[in-house]
């Protein structure tokens, strides 16, 4: 089935949709998602979204790009941090016009908390930079979107997976998505295309991400002759719930929440003795291990446990509410009373597909874009969070550079005509499909997927050393050689998960191998 548009988002989390809403005016666009959208791991965020506003006391933008940029390890791009930090407020504000709900300060103000690694006065103690809605933050900005889309009728496909890009010439001009509920194959033709399809944490074992975060996108663009920048740079949140990676976010650490030690100690205050356990992600990510390492974990095991007894009842069941849940629910604690048992869980990816400030795909370190090629969102990397990214800065760097990725496609679908399709745009697409579901191979993609979410948690996370990243590149190579004999068990064509996850591991494989 064919369909026609201006530009086609593949991605309903929030920076595919902020995109389409930039451009839902007066430009023929459609979204697609391969989960119904407002289950995007968008949705799952919880703790906040950054920006200067000064409401709770004193801050300013430099200040936070002076943190964004020292975050990084001094490895982001420091012209578009600035443009980070200097655009929080206005989208920010612009998030309260269309209707989100923040948390409010006594006097009606949108209400702010300390997050790791947002400081005042370049460093010198925490300040209050996270505006929030309690810690459903990502769920109340992706309805409001959503219902924003659905008014402006914007056309969304909601289950329709990105199989390929279509590309001629140099140039994208649409894609080719299978429609998980009837196993259809569709070609959207456009003159632009945006990649906003999330991160890709599900290649670890131990992972806050959702199971859509495979990184399609990635592959895709890649094996489309773009390059992926930054891709040994992934994050571990400090706070994963033992064993499982669920998120306790770092709100829990920003509302007082402490961690210790098998000796009930404050260790933070010994690696970090001014922010202590408001210092950036990676540095107490480190820090649990090498307590752990020291044989301070809890029990002797490989985990230390996270002290929210002090906060109180009500604050843990108004500001923390959806947290502390999680907590009664996936480790049988009860937080009010007890601390909750917590390790580092693979949580964000840095890096991405290369692209310029304004969503432009870029093909070389000259700035070479990709034409009608854009990509926003965690699957991009900008690089605006280098080789670590501060809490509560996603949120915000999806919303900003998925409105100027928007802007800017809308400016070049009026510069550009729209390509001739090929003869038989879907034929490469069907005969993978039904050379998978024809294999004979003696392989299943389950255990495949989990060996590769073994090694990489075991070489590849956060401490990693030269032998062990050689040992994990043999297993990926094993992996995928393996890969070639899988065989599907479901021969249906209606939301055919054997089939879709198999697709997706072929992804995993892909731009993990890559980096
Ligand atoms: C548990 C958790 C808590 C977090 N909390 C915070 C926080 O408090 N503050 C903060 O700043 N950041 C937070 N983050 C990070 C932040 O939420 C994410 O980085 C961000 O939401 C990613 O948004 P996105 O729009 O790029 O992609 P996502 O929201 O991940 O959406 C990806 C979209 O792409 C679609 N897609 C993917 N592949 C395909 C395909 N092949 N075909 C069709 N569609 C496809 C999916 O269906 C989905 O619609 C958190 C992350 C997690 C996991």
């Amino acid at each position: 089935m064919k369909h026609q548009f201006d530009v086609i988002i593949v991605g309903a989390g929030l920076a595919g949709l902020r995109a389409a809403i930039e451009l839902g005016e007066d430009t023929n666009v459609a979204v697609l998602s391969k989960v119904f959208a407002t289950r995007s791991h968008s949705g799952a965020a919880q703790g906040g979204i950054g920006a200067a506003l000064g409401n709770e006391e004193e801050d300013n933008w430099e200040w936070h790009m002076f943190d964004t940029v020292k975050g990084s390890d001094y490895l982001g791009d420091q012209d578009a941090i600035e443009i980070l930090a200097r655009d929080a407020p206005r989208t920010i504000y612009e998030l309260e016009h269309l209707g989100v709900p923040f948390n409010r300060t006594p006097e009606g103000k949108i209400a702010q908390r300390a997050f790791g690694g947002h400081t005042r006065n370049f460093g010198e103690a925490p300040v209050k930079r996270a505006c929030f809605a309690a810690d459903r933050t990502g769920r109340v900005i992706l309805d409001t979107l959503w219902e924003k889309c659905l008014q402006r009728g914007i056309r969304i496909f909601d289950e329709f997976q990105l199989m390929s890009l279509l590309v001629s010439e140099g140039q994208c001009h649409g894609v080719i998505a299978y429609e998980l509920a009837t196993g259809q194959l569709h070609t959207l033709h456009s003159k632009a295309v945006l990649l906003a399809t999330g991160g890709y944490g599900k290649v670890y074992k131990t992972t806050s991400n959702a199971f859509a975060s495979t990184g399609d996108g990635l592959a895709i663009a890649f094996r489309a002759g773009a390059p992926l920048e930054d891709m040994e740079f992934v994050q571990f949140h400090p706070t994963g719930i033992y064993k499982l990676g669920i998120l306790i976010s770092e709100a829990a650490r920003g509302e007082g929440g402490v961690l210790r030690n098998n000796e009930g100690k404050r260790f933070m205050e010994l690696y970090a003795p001014v922010i202590k356990d408001l210092a950036p992600r990676d540095m107490v990510s480190r820090c649990i291990l090498e307590e752990v390492r020291a044989g301070r974990g809890i029990d002797g095991k490989d985990y230390v446990h996270l002290d929210l007894t002090h906060l109180g009842e009500e604050v843990l069941n108004t500001k923390l509410a959806e947290i502390t849940g999680f907590a009664r629910t996936y480790s049988g604690v009860e937080p009010i009373k007890e601390p909750i048992p917590v390790q580092p869980t693979c949580h964000y990816m840095m890096g991405g597909i290369a692209t310029d400030a304004d969503g432009k795909v870029i093909t070389d370190s000259e700035g070479t874009p990709f034409p009608g090629l854009y990509a926003a969102g965690e699957c991009a990397c900008v690089s605006v969070h280098g080789a670590n990214r501060l809490g509560c800065n996603s949120l915000l760097d999806i919303l900003v550079f998925g409105r100027r990725a928007g802007k800017e496609m809308r400016r070049y679908i009026h510069t550009v005509g729209l390509s001739p399709l090929p003869a038989n745009p879907e034929k490469e697409v069907a005969d993978k499909i039904s050379a998978l579901m024809e294999s004979n191979g003696n392989e299943k993609g389950g255990p495949i997927r989990e060996e590769l979410q073994e090694v990489m948690m075991d070489k590849v996370s956060v401490f990693r050393q030269r032998s062990g990243l050689i040992e994990a590149l043999e297993k990926v190579r094993e992996l995928k050689g393996r890969y070639q004999k899988i065989a599907i068990q479901d021969m249906g064509s209606c939301f055919n998960r054997d089939l879709l996850d198999a697709i997706e591991l072929d992804y995993m494989l892909e731009h993990v191998g890559s980096g």
